[in-house]
């Protein structure tokens, strides 16, 4: 067959293809509404943080120099404590009460902590010296003004956006979220909700591609299904490409006889993948059109999630301004003996766990059929297994990536 790609050239004329639709513009968004969003720009510390030296710790703020020419005992001058600046200056023999991020009083440099002392009214005799400085946490000691933070393309989850907000900020660039309509196809298909008459099945396809379109970032709308009838199917492939530059339709996209996406496509502009020597998932075509592009995934539940996270997702990501990231691939040993007789690159749905010897164990969630969808919400993995025969014994070590 014609177009007939390795996963790895596929893998690379899919980002080729994604490298020449137009990039996202940017927007502004309130960082509470900012989770998942792509960072358009480095972002740079306007100012240190913390901005004061401050108390790690309850205590007593003094000079550790006055520890350290053997004083014992010190007289609490006042308190300071975390929220609050006043104006008071701890000279020779002297403390100031403060509490965990307290500003350090004036003069003070180290903190002892409340559990080495002991308190006799304002005399606070100390019980154990902390070093000189200790229990201090230096103005810019997180973050220093000017310095870059977080790089142009990264994601924007919880622990970013803290950091973002302990800079102060209720508004970020972020690049728009890429536009990808989608559709199914299949004259079987019946809308969620409503009986199945003799022959049909609901439209599983939508609604798990819709959902990995929402976890990688991107602004996924639905269209509704359409039969295997071709001028229908090219009136909604017009439709879904005058709504975004990323097209993805699922079924019909294989050599049957009412499969007609490679003559569609053919017919739009230029398909330069027909068929990707993968299981599952051998048919899937990309195409383009125009300014736009097309990937016409297969019918199989397990095949269209097979294909968005091995061949679609990195690349959409990317093209929605995320930096690239190589995906996490680990090593497991196989608790099940594996046979595979063909020569296409394979993913097997499989379940991994953690041994009492913190090594990794894997093994299949077992029929590996492209129309049993269960397996998928069971597997926690996908095993990969490189082109060619093969056939591996119980214990021997393949990759693993985690879903
Ligand atoms: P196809 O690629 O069109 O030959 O479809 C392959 C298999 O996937 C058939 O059994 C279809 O019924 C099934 N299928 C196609 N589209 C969907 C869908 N949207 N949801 C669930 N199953 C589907
Ligand atoms: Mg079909």
């Amino acid at each position: 067959m014609q177009r007939s790609l390795s996963f790895a050239q596929a893998r690379r004329e899919i980002a080729r293809m994604l490298g020449a639709v137009a990039a996202p513009g940017t927007e502004s968004v309130a960082l509470a509404d900012a989770q998942g969003r792509i960072l358009a720009h480095d972002l740079i510390a306007n100012h240190d943080v913390p901005a004061f030296a401050n108390s790690a710790m309850d205590g007593y703020a003094l000079r550790g120099g006055d520890l350290l020419a053997g004083l014992k005992q010190f007289r609490m001058i006042g308190r300071q404590l975390a929220g609050h600046v006043g104006d008071l200056t701890a000279g020779q023999g002297e403390c100031v009460r403060v509490t965990t991020g307290s500003v350090m009083p004036a003069g003070t440099d180290t903190v002892v902590i409340q559990e080495n002392t002991h308190r006799d009214g304002d005399l606070i005799d100390v019980l154990r010296n902390p070093a000189r400085g200790a229990n201090v946490r230096p103005a810019g000691g997180d973050l220093v003004r000017g310095q870059r933070v977080l790089r142009a393309g990264t994601r924007c989850n919880a622990a970013q956006l803290g950091v973002i907000a302990t800079l102060g900020l209720a508004q970020i660039e972020v690049f728009a979220r890429l536009k990808v309509a989608h559709f199914s196809t299949g004259d079987e298909l019946r809308p969620l909700g409503e009986p199945l008459k003799p022959g049909q099945i609901y439209d599983s396809n939508s609604v798990a591609l819709a959902a990995l379109l929402k976890s990688d970032g991107l602004a996924g709308s639905a269209l509704a299904p359409v039969c295997d009838d071709l001028n229908a199917l090219r009136e909604r492939l017009k439709q879904a490409l005058a709504q975004a530059p990323v097209v993805l339709t699922t079924g019909g996209a294989s050599v049957g006889e009412a499969d007609f996406l490679l003559q569609l496509l053919g017919e739009l502009g230029q398909v330069h993948i027909a068929q990707v020597q993968m299981r599952p998932g051998l048919p899937f075509i990309a195409a383009s059109a125009g300014a736009a592009v097309v990937f016409a995934l297969p019918g199989n539940p397990v095949s269209v999630m097979a294909c968005y996270r091995m061949l679609l997702s990195a690349a959409l990501k990317r093209r929605s301004g995320a930096r690239p990231q190589a995906p996490l691939r680990l090593r497991a040993i196989l608790d099940e003996a594996l046979n595979k007789s063909h020569r296409r690159r394979e993913f097997m749905r499989g379940i991994y766990k953690c041994d009492l010897n913190g090594r990794l164990r894997v093994r299949t969630t077992g029929s590996q059929s492209s129309q049993v969808l269960s397996s998928m919400a069971r597997a926690n993995c996908l095993i990969v297994l490189p082109e060619g025969e093969l056939s591996l014994p119980i214990g021997a070590t393949v990759l693993i990536e985690p879903l």
